[in-house]
């Protein structure tokens, strides 16, 4: 190949749906590494709802994007030319390298990857997806044993991995998925004790038959009607951590407040949101920790790897309209 593909960023989807018109494919020269820097190829990519944030500029804890940069993304990549002393060709390393085939990265901003059997999790449970389930649920949410732990966002994964950190802790689990298989696998495989389908039951009714006035922990991934139904149900003393709220995240004009938030009164409750990136510098001993869990079977991933370079926008929607099953991916061909 001598030419560096590449999908740049073409119009900013603020306030609706992604669009394939939103994104441009480019032909480009492959950069060439200055000193302290590393020529990657990209693997695997990675996939989060936080992307179209970033081509909206809507949040303040990343540097704007700008219309026709490459479109920010994470990605898994193999060293092909190194100027640092720390790296060497075929390394296995990720980063934000962007929608493209090659990559010219600072080595300060990458990290190193062991190619074992683990090497896509790097983009999941062992990425920054781990991370934000991990230190979302242990610093916010707190969970004590015996706690009852309500997910939205169950079967994604952020949220498969919350659930079963929970049940680690000792906690009862309760996740909140879109359809029946999704559900289901919560039940069968992550452990949740149960499962409502919020596109089938009423969330409400049935996180009262389940845990009325007993949620201790309410991870949510989600927001609006889901985030309301949850406050109806929290238990004294309730830890609500806001982590996303996916369903405002294509509309134009913001959502309501949660009407039961004054319960958060009547239960002596807090609800705090939390940027994973505030949590960096614990990394390395959390992805430590979640890979022995990973060895050991405590923990499971499940991972939903498209292939395509031309598939890429495609992929990026699919988290929207819930048609990923686990962590989103796509192979680089
Ligand atoms: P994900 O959960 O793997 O994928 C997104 C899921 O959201 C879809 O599979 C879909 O599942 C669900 N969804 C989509 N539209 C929805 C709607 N209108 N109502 C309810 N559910 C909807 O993605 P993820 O990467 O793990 O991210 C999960 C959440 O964590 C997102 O809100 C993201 O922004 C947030 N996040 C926050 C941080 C942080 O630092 N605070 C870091 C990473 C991620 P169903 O099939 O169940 O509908």
């Amino acid at each position: 190949m001598t030419t560096n593909r590449q999908w740049l960023i073409q119009e900013r989807p603020l306030g609706r749906a992604l669009q394939a018109s939103d994104f441009k494919r480019n032909d480009a020269d492959i950069p060439v590494p200055v000193d302290g820097q590393l020529l990657v190829k990209t693997r695997y990519f990675g996939f989060d709802p936080a992307q179209k944030g970033w081509m909206e500029n809507i949040s303040d804890y990343m540097p704007p994007t700008h219309i026709g940069d490459v479109m920010r993304g994470s990605a898994i990549a193999e060293v092909i030319e190194s100027r640092s002393g720390k790296y060497k060709a075929g390394d296995l390393v990720s980063g934000l390298f962007g929608w493209q085939d090659y990559a010219a990265a600072d080595a300060s901003t990458v990290n190193k990857l062991v190619d074992d059997e683990f090497l896509t999790a790097n983009l999941g449970v062992l990425g920054t997806t781990g991370m934000t389930a991990y230190f979302g649920l242990l610093k916010l949410g707190k969970p004590q044993p015996g706690d009852t732990v309500v997910v939205s966002g169950a079967a994604g994964a952020t949220g498969s991995a919350v659930g079963q950190i929970a049940k680690i802790a000792g906690c009862r689990t309760i996740g909140i998925a879109g359809g029946n298989d999704k559900c289901q696998w919560l039940i069968d495989e992550l452990g949740y004790d149960d499962a409502i389908d919020y596109k089938s039951d009423s969330v409400d009714d049935r996180l009262n038959e389940l845990c009325g006035g007993t949620i201790n922990v309410y991870y949510d991934n989600v927001g609006g009607a889901i985030l309301n139904s949850a406050l109806a149900h929290i238990a004294m003393n309730a830890r609500v951590v806001l982590c996303g709220g996916i369903s405002r995240y294509e509309r134009g004009s913001r959502p309501e407040g949660p009407e039961n938030y004054f319960n958060l009164v009547f239960r002596r409750a807090t609800m705090e949101g939390f940027i994973v990136v505030d949590y960096a510098q614990h990394f390395p001993q959390a992805r430590a920790r979640m890979r022995q869990w990973l060895h050991d079977g405590k923990i499971i991933h499940r991972e939903d790897v498209q292939s395509g370079f031309e598939n890429i926008p495609a992929t990026l929607m699919r988290l929207f309209n819930g048609e990923n099953f686990g962590k989103q991916m796509l192979k680089n061909d």
